[in-house]
């Protein structure tokens, strides 16, 4: 037997060029994933180095305006960024919420204090806000959201309600949590935005015991009569879902890129076992057990990157609607992609797909976060059904 040892040499697969990408697009994905390979191979591979040095590379903040200290341009070129820094095994969870959602109904909705009070720090990085919609009670059902604001004399609002298990609150310097005011308390959703600052009286957190291996801890919040200046609104608290939904679409297309780079990254390591690796006459990826649904794993893989583009092309070009289709399609493709690819990679190193030297028994986890969230193969398989196919609900 011919014992494999050493994790060196990772690289993943490189994708396929698009015929879509520009040329800047496929220069940024280079550099991107030199520093991430840079950071992957250091020894004290810290992710907050990471997360400094993707700042000041003006990769955070890659979609935000320029006049706000971003880079000007769109989803599509975060996603890239994510997805890189995934393929070398060191992606950067908060990418989906500070930047992309946050990010994004700030720059859209906000007001001109408002961008400039937040913008420049999610750009750059120095600042990072966490995003808070699910509710022990509603779950994935957003209607049924009961954290309420009410005015106070003044106008002042005050929030209560809870939260759980929302990314990263204690790295965040705010949190925006999505409410509704109390004159629609009931009903269908008419979500408001509000900027809560970390250390607000009556703002609590406590971090939930998850089996991920992650820097990003998720909190359960509890905010008690927290009282927040007029301006911690964003945008209108009668715009309904529009604005929620500005940033629900790109948190669903930068979910698949952290997909799709996990599932990079677990196949690059299988296909180098396998090549390697001979407990018989040839290496085990000649077998065809083995390398079939490695092959199969990339084929999916690729695929989801078209829709995961197309996704972030309709968010790029505001058409707001279609970018729902294709954002929630793009999010089951990439995470059914991307559990399978990391199945099958666990499954290529046999005993050694379980140790922590390999790295990827962990991602039998992380992977199935892209499937639960931000929102659950189910709901995306029932808003199919529901707005593409115009069959029945069921509930
Ligand atoms: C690691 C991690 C990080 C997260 N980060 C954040 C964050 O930063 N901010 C935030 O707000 N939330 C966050 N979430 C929460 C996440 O968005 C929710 O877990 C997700 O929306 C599912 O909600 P739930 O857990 O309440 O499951 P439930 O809604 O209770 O669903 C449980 C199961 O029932 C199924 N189900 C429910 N309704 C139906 C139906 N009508 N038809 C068919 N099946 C159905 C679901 O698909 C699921 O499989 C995070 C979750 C995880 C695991």
């Amino acid at each position: 037997m011919t014992p494999v040892t050493g994790t060196s040499g990772t690289t993943p697969p490189a994708p396929s060029p698009t015929p879509f990408e520009t040329a800047e697009q496929r220069a940024l994905r280079t550099a991107v994933a030199a520093l991430g390979r840079r950071h992957a191979e250091g020894h004290d591979a810290d992710p907050d180095v990471l997360w400094r040095e993707a700042g000041k590379a003006g990769y955070l903040g890659v979609n935000l305006p320029e006049e706000y200290g971003g880079g000007g341009a769109g989803i599509t070129e975060l996603a890239l960024v994510l997805e890189e820094l995934g393929a070398q095994g060191c992606p950067l969870l908060l990418l989906i919420v500070s930047p992309a959602i946050c990010g994004t109904v700030i720059a859209r909705f906000g007001t001109g204090e408002q961008k400039r009070r937040w913008l420049p720090g999610l750009a750059d990085g120095s600042r990072i806000m966490a995003f808070g919609i699910t509710e022990p009670d509603a779950g994935s059902n957003s209607h049924r959201i009961t954290t309420t604001a009410r005015r106070a004399p003044g106008g002042d609002w005050v929030l209560s309600g809870r939260k759980v298990f929302v990314s990263g609150v204690d790295l965040a310097e705010d949190t925006m949590i999505v409410g509704r005011t109390e004159d629609a308390r009931t009903g269908a959703l008419k979500p408001c935005l509000f900027v809560v600052p970390r250390d607000t009286p009556g703002f609590g957190r406590t971090p939930i015991d998850m089996e991920l291996r992650a820097r990003e801890r998720q909190f359960e919040l509890v905010l008690d009569e927290v009282r927040l200046p007029a301006d911690a609104l964003v945008g209108d608290e009668d715009a309904g879902l529009l604005q929620l939904f500005a940033g629900l679409n790109p948190e669903r297309v930068m979910t698949a890129a952290f997909a799709l780079g996990m599932g990079r990254y677990a196949v690059g390591k299988a296909v180098r076992y396998a090549r390697e690796r001979q407990v018989w006459k040839a290496p085990i990826g000649a077998h065809q057990a083995i390398a079939h649904p490695l092959a199969q794993a990339h084929i999916e893989l690729e695929l989801a990157r078209l829709m995961t583009l197309k996704a972030a092309l309709l968010c790029d070009e505001g058409d707001d609607e279609g970018a729902g289709e294709a954002a929630n399609m793009a999010k089951y493709a990439a995470a059914e992609a991307c559990v399978r690819a990391v199945d099958q990679a666990v499954h290529t190193l046999g005993g050694n797909g379980l140790t922590r030297e390999y790295g990827l028994g962990r991602l039998v986890t992380a992977s199935r976060v892209a499937r639960i969230a931000p929102v659950s193969r189910e709901m995306i398989l029932n808003y199919v059904s529901h707005q593409s196919l115009g069959l029945p609900r069921s509930y």
